[in-house]
């Protein structure tokens, strides 16, 4: 495995932070109090290689509650926050989010996430925590004041852009399986590389990260997904037993098979470089998601045809209806955002078909109906599945979608029906044929809908107004005297257009 890291540590970044005002008053209160304190973690880490950091934590040895409200009287901060169970306390300063705790020793039992805490040391404090990296401390102590606490090599694995665990990996993994998805999270995140035996114990442990809440994985999970390059993390995860634990359906996406001699693209690579792909378009974490999971019914839907070849018919519908299982089962929203992603997996082979057509203006606002304000997104996911090696292939389908994107543009300028409101609203019918609500108002709304696609009306509210007449009379239904041409609007209401 190669480094790919950009970071070099410099000692030199950390000159200058103790004289802050935050480590200051730090400092003072460490001394007032004769205990010792430390920052450590993920700010001195971040600090060492350059990288942005606003959450700061402290250890001291001793009572972290306590000395956390004596430092934000010091700074005369704002509230501070006490969690009593963890023995911490975080206020707000400035922008950093500051956060105290005591210096503990951890005892963990084989069954359960819950060690048994006492207060302890510094060092028992940095051998609790889960990577070198993250073990670094500074001293805010007289005599040592700035000092780099580095109990178990850090500071070169920092450099060498190695995540080793300071104890044996065995146990730091058995004691919170977490931290096996945190080495590869930071793996993808700072381009490291996870040292082999740390690598060999994820291995050998995967199987304990069953006892972690689905809440806990996909927080580690979406840190991965919103790196600039998450295929690092999804291999890393595969590599490591990992990725079967959680997301079985990803892991079905791998191998290529072959019948006659005609074989298939393997789907989690592809998968892949389509979500590389996005990333490099769009930091959203939902489009990300889309991409992660828009071929994710192949596996299931999978056929040989001969004559044709492999086929994948219904994929996307197939694939739309997983998603809110996958969500729930992952803990993930249920709300817009599933929605959100469901609609990309579901419409993520439409304008593809558009391209294949001579694209008639229907075609194209009939998508624009589906996709309304989301078509931005669905391009984008779109021209990121074009993973063809032939550049020759893959330039004349992105030229494709360019057409596409030009026409889409066209057609919605000319009809504005990418968030369309019906120009007809079921209170309209109602009143025309003084009818109450029932089963004709939908199919009056459905006809003049397909009338708008299909261009043979236009959007507005007069010649809708007809075709509701029409429609309404060939259904069986007299419309009342006064209402042959229409009536002014009588609401404002968004309309839900019928399935
Ligand atoms: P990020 O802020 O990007 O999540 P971080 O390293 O700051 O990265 P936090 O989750 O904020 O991570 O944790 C802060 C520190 O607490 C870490 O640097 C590490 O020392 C320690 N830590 C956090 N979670 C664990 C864990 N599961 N096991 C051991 N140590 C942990």
């Amino acid at each position: 495995m190669q480094n790919t890291s950009t970071y070099t540590v410099d000692p030199a970044r950390l000159e200058g932070v103790v004289g802050t005002p935050l480590f200051v008053a730090v400092a003072a209160e460490a001394a007032a109090r004769n205990i010792a304190a430390f920052a450590i973690g993920g700010f001195v880490r971040d600090l060492l290689i350059g990288r942005p950091c606003k959450d700061i934590d402290f250890v001291v040895e001793g009572d972290g509650i306590a000395f956390a409200e004596s430092v934000a009287k010091r700074l005369s901060a704002g509230h501070v926050h006490v969690f009593k169970n963890f023995g911490t306390a975080m206020f707000m300063f400035g922008e950093d989010q500051v956060e105290f705790v005591g210096a503990r020793k951890e005892s963990y039992s084989r069954d359960s996430r819950k060690p048994a805490v006492e207060p302890g040391t510094i060092k028992d404090d940095q051998e609790r925590r889960d990577f070198t990296i993250n073990t670094l401390a500074i001293s805010l102590n007289a005599g040592s004041l700035g000092a780099l606490v580095d109990a178990f090599g850090g500071i070169l694995d920092l450099d060498r852009g190695l995540i080793r665990t300071p104890l044996d990996p065995d146990i730091t993994f058995s004691d919170d399986p977490l931290r096996m998805m945190r080495a590869i999270r930071f793996a993808t995140q700072l381009g490291f590389v996870i040292d082999p035996p740390t690598f060999d114990a994820i291995k050998r442990n995967a199987a304990r990260l069953d006892i972690i809440s689905a809440e806990r994985i996909h927080t580690e999970l979406n840190k991965i997904i919103a790196t600039r390059k998450p295929s690092i993390g999804f291999n890393l995860l595969m590599e490591g037993d990992l990725l079967p634990r959680f997301f079985p359906e990803f892991v079905e996406l791998q191998g290529a098979e072959e019948k006659h001699g005609i074989g298939h693209k393997d789907n989690f690579h592809h998968t892949l470089q389509v979500l590389d792909n996005v990333c490099e378009k769009s930091d959203d974490l939902w489009l990300r998601w889309g991409a992660i999971l828009h071929d994710i019914a192949k596996p299931r839907t999978k056929r040989f045809e001969e004559g044709h070849g492999w086929t994948f018919h219904g994929h996307e519908d197939k694939g739309a209806r997983m998603v809110p299982a996958i969500f729930r089962r992952l803990k993930l929203p249920q709300d817009d955002q599933m929605r959100f992603v469901k609609k990309l997996v579901a419409l993520h082979l439409r304008p593809i078909a558009l391209t294949k057509v001579e694209v008639t203006d229907s075609a194209v606002r009939r998508l624009l109906f589906d996709a309304g304000d989301d078509i931005d997104a669905l391009m984008i996911l779109c021209r990121a599945d074009i993973t063809s090696k032939n550049e020759r292939k893959k330039d004349r389908y992105l030229r494709n979608y360019d057409l596409v994107i030009r026409k889409l543009k066209e057609v919605e300028e000319k009809d504005r029906v990418r968030n369309f409101q019906p120009p007809i609203t079921g209170q309209d019918i109602m009143l025309a044929f003084g009818i109450e609500p029932c089963k004709l108002i939908g199919d009056i709304k459905a006809v003049i809908k397909e009338a708008i696609i299909e261009g043979e009306i236009n959007n507005d509210r007069e010649q809708a107004w007809k075709l509701m007449l029409k429609t309404g009379k060939e259904l069986g239904s007299i419309p009342l005297k006064g209402m042959e041409t229409p009536v002014p609007v009588i609401s404002t209401e968004t309309e839900e257009l019928p399935e």
